[in-house]
């Protein structure tokens, strides 16, 4: 049997494993099984291709995710591994062909859907071939309680029932404790040894920041600091996911939308173009993005707000898979509080779930408006920690001041109060401020005692302690009246004087603040670094395969480092394996020499 590090090597051409991944395959090589919990862009796959290859037989991996099987066996075949899948897209013959590959063991990686897993023709084969392991990838499906349950995932006890002799792992970046557990049961791992991976990710800046005027402020992000880059924008409704898409594309952008109402040729389309070409972005509601591995996707962005921050880490955590400097922005207003208040308010569901909801929120919530570092914030709610602040989230970079609201606060309180509690934000800021408008003279407004009181704020600096008031629970959204802001219990104190409530400031601009974002190889030299990209390109279009599956950015960006101008140099690489040394060497050392004699 080959070692797992000498297969890392030669194999995928990198030179050491991550963290807990020597430790999960050498659990699997001896046979036994492994639950896995590991970040978006953590390393998961290694985990089980690896042993596969080390193994006898056949790995079998079960994913939910079709679409993508074909690129994952593409990648596999580039480095040299045998290795197939079976989906319902396939044809009779071709089907038979890759039975008998299988039969003969010529076949070390099959990819399958638990759907044709479980069928009792696919089941009666396996039975015949000698079998490596079953990896479980995306295994939280199996969890009613998660977010992505999968009925088939249910029927993968069989696998245990069948094939006890043969190693199982499941593996999963989805932390949560409830979800653990119900794959533990479901799937029978009691005796497998977890291995629970830290849940940072450091590369990954995450920043979040006020709404003033969405489109403005994205833009502003993709022209100063994503320029030909890929990346993800969610958005909340469909609609939206299409107006912004057609709205980049006026701008220039390779910008499309993609949500679960375009029809499934489109769908597909649109995804195919963002994992082949360069520079695309999707424009995507939460439908998007599960089971993609793009390594290269540069920027996340939210233009709303995710319910959860569970949603939030896995939509963030698509970016810079590569381990590349990678931004995960988010821009957030006071009608997106109120928005999210109201759907939960309206969930169905009883009580505890809606408290759980509830609890979620606001975490959620919480994350947008601390003033202390936002990873930190964001690992502890993972049951992780970060001894010192990031010094890379916008907290960390660019302090928030705060400043003492109680006043403000109280007025706001008291205003609502003052007009029984039946006003929205809008108008409550107008008695504020003293507005003469129809709607305050109708109601009297104007002979309130509060009527004129909060001149001192502009109207943004209102909206910015009524959203503030919202988040933090001294307020909520009333469903009977639309939009209307209610006191809650919790601001009692504050409104006898008893308590003081600290605010935070919020900047206007999100300035690009100096962009720490080392784009190493355009510094380096552009032309090579162009020519570099150019050849992947073309082998990348012959193969059928996105130009990352030749060669990563992070290989690229050292070649333009190194300046590798031997075979034996090039071998040393991240990402250069035997066969790819073998295959794309020579013309990628070619370009390299012909640049330095220039
Ligand atoms: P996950 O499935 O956990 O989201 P992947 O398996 O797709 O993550 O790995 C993320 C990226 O990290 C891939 O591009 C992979 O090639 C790279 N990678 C994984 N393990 C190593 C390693 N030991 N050294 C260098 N790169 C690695
Ligand atoms: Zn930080």
């Amino acid at each position: 049997m080959t070692a797992p590090t000498q297969i890392l090597q030669q194999v995928f051409g990198f030179s050491h494993f991550r963290q807990p991944q020597e430790k999960i395959i050498q659990t699997l090589v001896s046979g036994k099984d492994a639950l896995v919990l590991m970040p978006t862009g953590g390393g998961k796959s290694l985990c089980y291709q690896i042993p596969a290859i080390a193994r006898d037989g056949c790995g079998i991996v079960i994913s939910p995710l079709i679409a993508l099987m074909q690129d994952q066996v593409n990648a596999m075949r580039l480095l040299g591994v045998s290795a197939a899948f079976l989906n319902s897209t396939q044809q009779a013959d071709e089907v038979r062909a890759i039975e008998q590959q299988l039969r003969a063991g010529v076949i070390d990686l099959l990819y399958i859907a638990p759907e044709r897993l479980i069928q009792s023709r696919t089941m009666q084969l396996l039975k015949e071939i000698e079998l490596a392991l079953f990896a479980i990838d995306e295994a939280h499906c199996v969890s009613q309680w998660g977010h992505d349950f999968r009925a088939d995932y249910l029927q993968l006890t069989l696998l245990q029932e069948v094939f006890p002799e043969v190693p199982r792992i499941a593996l999963t970046a989805t932390a949560d404790s409830r979800t653990q557990k119900e794959i533990v049961e479901r799937l029978h791992l009691g005796d497998a040894e977890r291995f629970i991976a830290g849940f940072d990710r450091p590369n990954i800046r995450y920043r979040i920041g006020v709404k003033h005027n969405a489109k403005q402020q994205l833009l502003k992000l993709l022209n100063a600091e994503h320029q030909g880059d890929s990346g993800i924008i969610y958005c909340l409704s469909r609609k939206k996911t299409e107006d912004i898409a057609a709205w980049l594309s006026e701008q220039g952008f390779k910008a499309y939308a993609y949500h679960a109402g375009l029809s499934t040729e489109l769908r597909s389309r649109h995804q195919a173009m963002f994992l082949r070409d360069e520079a695309v972005i999707i424009v995507a509601t939460i439908a998007f993005g599960m089971g993609i591995d793009k390594p290269d996707v540069r920027f996340v962005a939210h233009l709303d707000l995710p319910k959860t921050i569970e949603s939030y880490y896995q939509e963030t955590g698509r970016a810079g898979r590569d381990g590349e400097p990678a931004t995960a922005w988010m821009i957030y207003g006071l009608q997106d509080v109120i928005k999210l208040r109201q759907m939960m308010a309206n969930s169905e569901g009883n009580d505890s779930h809606r408290r759980a909801e509830q609890y979620r929120l606001n975490a959620m919530l919480g994350l947008c408006e601390i003033t202390t570092c936002r990873r930190q914030a964001l690992l502890t709610y993972f049951g992780d920690e970060l001894k010192e602040a990031c010094r890379n989230c916008d907290i960390c970079l660019d302090p928030p001041e705060t400043w003492d609201g109680s006043e403000a606060a109280r007025k706001a309180l008291s205003t609502a109060f003052r007009t029984e509690q039946r006003f929205g934000v809008n108008h409550l800021i107008e008695v504020l401020r003293g507005t003469n408008s129809d709607k305050i003279f109708q109601y009297g407004h104007n002979n309130l005692p509060v009527y004129g009181i909060g001149q001192a704020l502009n109207n943004n600096q209102w909206r910015s302690v009524f959203r503030q008031l919202v988040a933090r629970g001294y307020m909520s959204v009333d469903l009977e009246r639309f939009g209307a802001l209610r006191l809650e219990e919790k601001c009692r104190p504050l409104l006898r004087g008893e308590e003081t409530i600290s605010l935070r400031k919020d900047v206007r601009s999100t300035t690009a603040r100096e962009q720490t974002k080392v784009q190493l190889a355009r510094e380096v030299d552009i032309a090579l670094w162009e020519a570099l990209r150019e050849c992947r390109r073309s082998y990348a279009a012959e193969l059928g395969v996105p130009p990352y599956v030749v060669f990563h950015d992070t290989t690229l960006q050292e070649m333009c480092l190194r300046l590798p101008q031997t075979m034996e140099e090039f071998s040393e690489l991240s990402g250069v394996g035997e066969r790819k040394l073998e295959r794309y060497g020579p013309a990628f050392v070619n370009i390299i020499n012909r640049h330095l004699a220039a």
